[in-house]
Formats: structure tokens, sequence, C-alpha cells
């Protein structure tokens, strides 16, 4: 049997429409825009103005670069330290989950580092990756000493069916929130989401 998916353009770019009625995005497109093919989704996305897009791997990344120059583009997995410089290269921007990793890094790069973007990884759930809250203060003192290019902060609701967990998180990342700012920390914009807390 021959399976064929369509993939409905004016859909797309009406629910683009009403999302941005509520708040900036960045559009997630990794596993190959959830297999729909990033050649295909890609375009339209652009069309409609979006300039913001999350891939989970390197390759992904520099694709993306190759069909846009003017957009910002997210690797929200891990990225390999013999990948960094061409991340930095290309302005793709990285993200970092733990004080080993941006050690790491800022040795990889010297410094490069600072004209690296990064997002900031923090963990709000149980079980994921990401920096801890008590993390925070320490985090600020290597992005002050560094001089670091960090472009966001962010955490994954990581089961959004449940209310009573997501209210945690998104407790606990406030919590972050005003952490960052007592201490002064600069830290771009934050976000926090996944696709059935929008729906939500
Ligand atoms: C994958 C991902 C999303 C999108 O979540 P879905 O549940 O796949 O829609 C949002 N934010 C982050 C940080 C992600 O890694």
């Amino acid at each position: 049997m021959l399976n064929c998916v369509k993939i409905n353009r004016e859909n797309i770019v009406k629910n683009v429409k009403r999302i941005r009625n509520m708040t900036p995005l960045i559009c997630v497109v990794k596993d190959d825009a959830y297999g729909l093919g990033i050649e295909n989704i890609l375009p339209i996305l652009y069309d409609e103005g979006e300039r913001y897009y999350a891939v989970a791997f390197f390759e992904e990344a520099a694709e993306i670069r190759e069909m846009y120059k003017d957009v910002n583009i997210i690797i929200i997995n891990y990225t390999e330290e013999e990948r960094l410089r061409e991340a930095a290269e290309d302005k793709i921007e990285v993200s970092v989950f733990s004080m080993l990793q941006l050690h790491r890094y800022i040795e990889v790069l010297g410094d490069e580092i600072s004209e690296l973007g990064i997002h900031i990884k923090f963990n709000t759930g149980m079980n994921r990756l990401g920096f801890d809250i008590e993390e925070t203060e320490e985090l600020g003192s290597i992005i002050k000493k560094y001089k670091l290019h960090i472009k966001s902060v962010f955490s994954h609701i990581s089961n959004s069916e449940n209310i009573e967990n997501t209210e945690k998180q998104l407790e606990k990342f406030r919590d972050i929130i005003n952490l960052l700012e007592k201490h002064k920390i600069n830290y771009g914009f934050r976000h926090i989401s996944a696709s059935p807390a929008l729906f939500q």
C-alpha cells in the first residue's frame, strides 16, 4: 500500500499566525521537521517571516545555514566539541546543559568563545538534562568572566498533560529567572514550552 502525506501550507500559516499573536516563536524543526522534510517546511515558515529555528543536531543546522544566511539556528541537543568552531563561524547557536560542558567549550574555543551564541538549559523537571537552580550564581560569574554571549535561558516541559507537574516546572523556571535578575545576569530571552503545552 502506498501512503501519502499532504502538507497543508495554509494550515501551517494559520497556526503560525495564531501562535505569533500570543508569543514570539522559535520554530522547532528537529527530526527533519518531524518527518515532513525541512526542505518542505522551512520555505513556508521563512515566507511567513519566521527567522528563528531549532534543530537537534549540527548536520541539520548546517543544512539550514546553506539554505538561509539571515536566520538564527539553535542546536537544542548536545553539540560535539569537534563541531564547535564550525558552529561559531557559521553563527549556529548551541545549547549548554552543565558546568562540565561549559568549561570544555571554553577550553576548546579559547577567546572565540564570546562569539558563540549560547542557550543555557535549566533543569526544571525530573531526570532531564540541565543546570540546577543552585548553580545559577556560579554560572553567572563564568558568564561575566568569559564574556559569554547568552542568547537565552530555557527549559523543556517534560509532560504537559500533567498540569500539576507543569505548574511546578513553570514555578521553578520563574525562580530561576528571578535569581538571574537578582544576580544581574544578562540572558537574552527565555523560553519554556512543548507542543501539548501550547495547545493547553
Ligand atoms: C523539542 C523541543 C521543543 C518542542 O517540543 P515538542 O514536544 O517536540 O513539540 C520545545 N522546546 C525544547 C527545549 C525542545 O527540545
